[in-house]
C-alpha cells in the first residue's frame, strides 16, 4: 500500500496505533522484547497483588495501633492526593505550508501525513506546544480535507491560517525577535527552547532538492535562523541532517520533556541510522536524495522510513 497515502488516511488511528503498526507481519526484535516484557509482567501479577494486599494490611494495622495509642487524632485530615499536572511548555511552534507550489502531489501526501504524526507527538507530549499551520492553501489544503472528512479541523488546540507566519507580528513587530526559522542549512545551533520564542518548521517534502529553500525564506522574512545540534550531540552522525516534519518537531517535544538533546535525538532518529551512518553514508544519500550531485552527503528520512521507525517504537 502507498505508505503516505495509509498514514494519511488513517490520520485518527495514527494517533493511537503506532506501536502496534506490522508487528504481524513481521516481529521486530523490540516488538518480541516487548511482548516478553507483557508476558513476565503477567505472570508475576498475582504474586504483585498478594505483596499489596499484605502491606495494605500491614499499613492498616499500624494505624489501628497508633490510634489505640493515642498518637492519632481522628480529625487529621485525610492527605490531599497529589496529581502532577503539567503546564504547557509555552513556546509556538509553526508549521509553515507556504511550499505548496514546490511539492509533487506524492509529495503532498507524504507532507500531510508529516502533519498528521505531528499533531499525534503533541496530543501526547508532556508539554504541548501551542501548533499553528500557517500558509495552509493548494494541494495540501485539498488533500486534507479529503481525509476523514476534513479531520485536520477538528484537530485539538491547532490552529490553521491561510495567512503566512508574518501574520505573527503584525501587531506588534518586537515578536518578530522572538522568531526562529529552523533548517538544516542555517550556521547557526540551536542550544536551548524557550518559552517565549516561536519556532518554525518549512512545510516542505522536497527530497532535498532545494537546498536552502527554507533558510532564504527565513532571511527574506528578516527572522533569525538555526539547526538542530545533531551533530554535536551524536558523534556518529556528522553530516548535514535534513529530517522530515514530524521528526524535527518530535526533537523539540522530546527536548522540552527531557531537556537533553542527544536523548531526544536518540528517542526520534531510527537507531539504524547511525548505524548505517558511518558504512552505508553515500549509499544512502544517493538513494535518497534526488540532489545526489552535491558534495555533502545527506540523510533524508522518508515517510517509508516513518512507517518503519513507528513499526520499530
Ligand atoms: N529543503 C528543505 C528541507 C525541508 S525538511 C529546506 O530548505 O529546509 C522539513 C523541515 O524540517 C525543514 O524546513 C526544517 O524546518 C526542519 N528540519 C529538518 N532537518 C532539520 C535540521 N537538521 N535542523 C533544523 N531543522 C530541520
Amino acid at each position: 500500500m502507498d505508505a503516505a497515502q495509509d498514514a494519511g488516511e488513517t490520520i485518527e488511528q495514527n494517533a493511537s496505533n503506532d506501536g502496534e503498526q506490522g508487528a504481524e507481519a513481521k516481529p521486530s526484535k523490540s516488538s518480541l522484547k516487548k511482548a516478553a516484557r507483557r508476558e513476565k509482567f503477567a505472570a508475576t501479577k498475582l504474586e504483585r497483588r498478594t505483596k499489596e494486599k499484605l502491606a495494605k494490611k500491614e499499613k492498616k494495622r499500624i494505624k489501628a495501633e497508633k490510634r489505640a495509642a493515642g498518637e492519632l487524632s481522628e480529625e487529621e485530615p485525610p492527605k490531599p492526593k497529589k496529581r502532577r499536572v503539567n503546564p504547557p511548555f509555552g513556546g509556538k511552534v509553526v508549521v509553515d505550508l507556504g511550499f505548496d507550489d514546490k511539492m509533487s502531489e506524492k509529495e503532498v501526501f507524504s507532507l500531510c501525513s508529516q502533519l498528521a504524526y505531528t499533531y499525534s507527538a503533541n496530543r501526547h507530549a508532556e508539554y504541548p506546544f501551542s501548533l499553528i499551520f500557517t500558509s495552509i492553501n493548494g494541494k495540501s489544503l485539498a488533500r486534507l480535507e479529503s481525509l476523514n472528512d476534513s479531520g485536520f479541523k477538528r484537530w485539538a488546540n491547532t490552529e490553521w491560517w491561510a495567512e503566512g507566519y508574518e501574520r505573527l507580528w503584525e501587531a506588534d513587530p518586537a515578536v518578530k525577535q522572538t522568531v526562529v526559522y529552523l533548517t538544516a542549512d542555517s550556521d547557526e545551533e540551536l542550544t536551548e527552547l524557550k518559552p517565549d520564542e516561536t519556532y518554525i518548521i518549512g512545510g516542505l517534502c522536497d527530497h532535498n532538492r532545494y537546498k536552502n529553500m527554507c533558510l532564504t525564506k527565513a532571511q527574506e522574512s528578516g527572522v533569525r535562523t538555526a539547526r538542530l545540534p545533531i551533530g554535536t550531540y551524536l558523534a556518529d552522525l556528522r553530516t548535514r541532517k535534513v529530517l522530515t516534519v514530524n521528526q524535527a518537531f518530535e526533537i523539540l517535544v522530546h527536548w522540552t520533556d527531557m531537556r537533553d538533546w542527544e536523548a531526544a535525538f536518540q528517542a526520534v532518529i531510527p537507531k539504524r541510522k547511525f548505524e548505517e551512518s558511518s558504512k552505508e553514508r553515500e549509499k544512502t544519500a544517493a538513494a535518497n536524495t534526488v540532489d545526489s550531485s552535491s558534495s555533502s552527503s545527506k540523510i533524508v528520512l522518508s515517510v517509508e522510513e516513518l512507517e518503519a521507525q513507528a513499526d520499530e517504537s
